[in-house]
């Protein structure tokens, strides 16, 4: 069996060499990012179904319902139903992340012939790794293709173990371990497990959509702290300590951040852990940007003496490994809490893919020379873009020292994020998110990825500089 997790030697990659660039690859539009296979929406893979006559679905004519009531969001000649859907209360608390829904928007224009840059989504552009990519394969031909435990293959929850321990100065050990298809369950799981109905929860605005979507599903009460431009995008404590009540029961951490690309330094993490206090408050951390820090080193809440009981630690592949589609994070935590988010995955996803874990497996203990060189990347494509948008009138950016967004001020525009973003996608061809979309507090504020080439990132500036001469 240990035979099967042996690190493969053969396709490592070489410093810099074997992840490639988006440069050097085809681009679906021009001047998007390289066309990747399953980035098609819904409607193209039915439409493709159709066309290939596997969808036999009966294609029912729009109109009123069983019940008398006409489906309303059903556009005319699109499929419909017979019985009116009755969703469950709670998902009118339900958001969700606008970076999806601006990437269909941009994908419909691209389908009408325009050419988008797209800033919109937040994945790497780059491939994950061969050497991962390759224990991928071996592990299904190798028969990994089978439930595993549900809180993660042993092994691959030891090699975190002991990444976590070796790069947060603490020691943790495999039960207090719990792998999750991605970072996000280990958000939903947490406050499944922790958060009663309305008990407050603080999390940063502007901040990851998903935070402030998951804590009003559950039924608790959302508490924003404001992320201040000023402070680099850090918070002040003072206004933290003023936010803590007998009902809060979990903050919310993420350094480095999103949309902003702010990090909390050890400073502020050990002001934050002395406003806690002694206080019985969980810190969900989120950290899966840890390994994209610019200027400095990542420090975690963890780290601080007396935090690590108090801490669920989030981290995973997605961003560091570039491995978006395989679904693969992970949380840390006491191992008491971590059988109740084991429990959470046995009843959603019995397990995370077994072999998507193998691959895991060599991510952590295999080369690293592909995430130095993402960094590097990612830093080069920062400076020049920072510094472009704060050529161009109205725009002022701060320089972000962490994971790949950058988050300018736009109010000298004199336009409101949304319908300031809306314009440049259909006026200027480049897809970039509204501050308004992170929280209330992004009003201001857009936030463009820079997973995207040097030559796409210089033409987004352009586009942008040309619409701006136009408009402003
Ligand atoms: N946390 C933050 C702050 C993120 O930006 C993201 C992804 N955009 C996630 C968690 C979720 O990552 P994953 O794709 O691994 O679920």
């Amino acid at each position: 069996m240990p035979a099967k997790f042996q690190p493969k030697t053969g396709a490592r990659p070489s410093a810099g060499g074997s992840c490639k660039s988006p440069v050097a690859q085809t681009c679906s539009s021009g001047a998007g990012q390289p066309a990747r296979p399953g980035l098609f929406s819904s409607n193209d893979k039915r439409a493709s179904a159709q066309r290939a006559g596997r969808d036999s679905r009966p294609h029912l004519v729009h109109g009123p319902s069983v019940t008398g009531r006409i489906m309303s969001n059903l556009r005319p000649g699109e499929n419909t139903t017979q019985y009116e859907l009755r969703l469950a209360q709670r998902m009118s608390r339900l958001g969700t992340e606008t970076a999806f829904e601006v990437l269909n928007q941009a994908r419909a224009l691209e389908k009408l012939g325009k050419k988008v840059v797209h800033l919109e989504i937040g994945e790497p552009d780059f491939d994950t790794p061969p050497n991962v990519v390759e224990a991928g394969i071996h592990a299904l031909r190798k028969g990994w293709t089978h439930y595993g435990p549900s809180a993660g293959l042993p092994e691959l929850r030891q090699a975190i173990a002991d990444d976590v321990s070796r790069s947060r100065g603490v020691r943790v050990s495999n039960d207090e371990v719990v792998v999750v298809p991605g970072g996000k369950p280990i958000i939903f799981f947490t406050l499944l497990a922790l958060a009663d109905v309305s008990d407050e929860i603080i999390f940063p605005n502007p901040g990851f959509p998903i935070y402030e979507s998951m804590i009003d599903y559950v039924g608790a009460r959302a508490v924003s702290i404001r992320l201040r431009e000023e402070k680099d995008f850090g918070f002040d404590v003072d206004e933290l300590a003023s936010l803590i009540t007998d009902r809060t029961r979990l903050i919310i951490l993420n350094s480095p951040q999103n949309p902003t690309g702010g990090v909390l330094n050890k400073q502020d993490i050990q002001d934050i852990a002395a406003v806690i206090g002694d206080r019985n408050i969980m810190v969900l951390s989120d950290e899966i940007y840890s390994r994209l820090v610019f200027d400095g080193e990542h420090y975690s809440i963890m780290s601080v003496p007396g935090m690590q009981e108090r801490t669920i630690l989030l981290d995973g592949f997605s961003k560091t490994y570039a491995m978006t589609g395989w679904r693969i994070g992970y949380g840390v935590m006491r191992a008491d809490l971590a059988t109740h988010i084991t429990r959470l995955m046995t009843n959603s996803n019995s397990c995370t893919a077994s072999f998507t874990q193998v691959a895991g497996i060599e991510a952590i203990c295999g080369d690293q020379s592909s995430v130095d060189h993402m960094r590097a990347e990612f830093r080069r494509r920062r400076d020049a873009f920072v510094a472009g948008l704060n050529r161009i009138k109205g725009f002022s950016c701060r320089m972000p020292r962490g994971a790949f967004y950058v988050f300018p001020n736009i109010t000298k525009t004199g336009w409101k994020s949304k319908k300031l973003a809306d314009a440049l996608l259909e006026e200027a061809g480049v897809a970039c998110l509204s501050g308004a979309s992170f929280g209330r507090f992004g009003e201001g504020y857009l936030r463009f990825s820079v997973a995207n080439s040097l030559g796409n990132l210089n033409l987004a500036l352009e586009r942008i500089d040309g619409w701006t001469k136009r408009n402003l």
